[in-house]
């Protein structure tokens, strides 16, 4: 296994890890958005529409969505702060890991940690595009669709004199959607997020790194674009290059290459080659990567039944996750 090799295992190891922490930050803000829907459905039974008077009931929709309206804004101001600050927190903890992991694998203090301020690690979770937009943008984005989303439902059920039970009824439905686009939005802002710490931390030690390389899962859930990307290598100072993820739930990450040990004028740590880096072995995929690590290890990543189902062949790790790449129940896998 060359340098590059093992910092390839640390980094999937370090995503695992964000992974692992982001379905924490995932259950607060699921909490937080059923608070939200237990709010809307108080709102409508205390919204007192049943009544015959149709101007009374008009105004008291107004009324109605106009609280509702409030009411997601400011909740989905909070889930914006709460992921924000959480995901600082855990980049700062999980990238500084990071670093000292590969200076201990490279046997020599090669890559120095960015020193991660309150103000640097806001401006990276701030600044960190996820398909194109910060997370705020995308947390203001689901605000309104809600939002909307609501009204439209609460005035289509009004116009077909629908009463209490048959409003609160839509609202279940809505509460499903915003956690699903949650949801989605946790788990690749957390990728992203940790990818642009890692970035900066090589942009920082570009002195002592030849590339970055990109690795994608290799495994055939794995789209055409992360494909095609796989082992493209550039400098890193080239700031401008695309990086993961390139889409919802992508997996992929960034490797450094590092110079050889002769070219940085140190000594190769004692039992080391010299020229011992090179690309990285476009046969390490998760998976292999995965059953390199002792058992105890795949228990805690995998879970012990799902672990000792495929430590036994009868299930890959494409069969672990749906389609939308989340991970499935026991009872589904079973099924399987
Ligand atoms: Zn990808």
């Amino acid at each position: 296994m060359n340098l590059a090799d093992r910092w390839h295992s640390l980094i999937l190891g370090n995503a695992v890890d964000m992974m692992r922490y982001d379905a924490g930050l995932r259950d607060e803000i699921n909490a937080m958005i059923k608070a939200l829907g237990k709010d809307l459905v108080r709102e409508i039974i205390s919204a007192d529409l049943d009544t015959p008077r149709t101007d009374w009931q008009r105004a008291r929709l107004r009324t109605l969505l106009k609280e509702a309206q409030t009411r997601i804004q400011e909740a989905y101001t909070e889930v914006a702060n709460v992921h924000s600050s959480g995901l600082a927190a855990a980049v700062d903890a999980n990238t500084t890991g990071l670093v000292l992991a590969m200076n201990e694998a490279a046997g020599v203090q090669l890559l120095d940690a960015v020193k991660w301020s309150p103000n640097l690690l806001k401006a990276l979770v701030d600044g960190t595009l996820i398909n194109g937009a910060p997370s705020a943008d995308w947390w203001a984005r689901q605000s309104v669709d809600l939002q909307n989303a609501f009204n439209d439902q609460m005035r289509q059920g009004i116009m077909r004199g629908e009463g209490v039970a048959p409003l609160v009824a839509r609202v279940k439905p809505l509460l499903e959607t915003s956690t699903r686009n949650a949801e989605a939005l946790v788990r690749t802002s957390a990728m992203a997020v940790n990818n642009a710490a890692q970035l900066a931390t090589y942009k920082e030690n570009a002195d002592v790194l030849q590339s970055l390389q990109w690795c994608a899962t290799l495994d055939p859930r794995t789209c055409l674009s992360c494909g095609a990307q796989d082992g493209e290598q550039w400098a890193p100072s080239e700031t401008e290059h695309i990086t993961p993820p390139l889409h919802w739930n992508c997996r992929c990450v960034v490797v450094p290459i590092s110079r050889l040990w002769e070219e940085l004028g140190i000594d190769p740590p004692p039992g080391t080659r010299a020229s011992w880096e090179g690309p990285v072995d476009k046969n390490t995929t998760w998976e292999s990567w995965l059953k390199g690590l002792p058992a105890a290890d795949q228990k805690e990543i995998l879970g012990p039944a799902r672990q000792k189902l495929w430590d036994a062949g009868k299930l890959s790790i494409t069969d672990l996750v749906d389609q939308r790449g989340n991970a499935l129940t026991l009872e589904q896998l079973v099924g399987k």
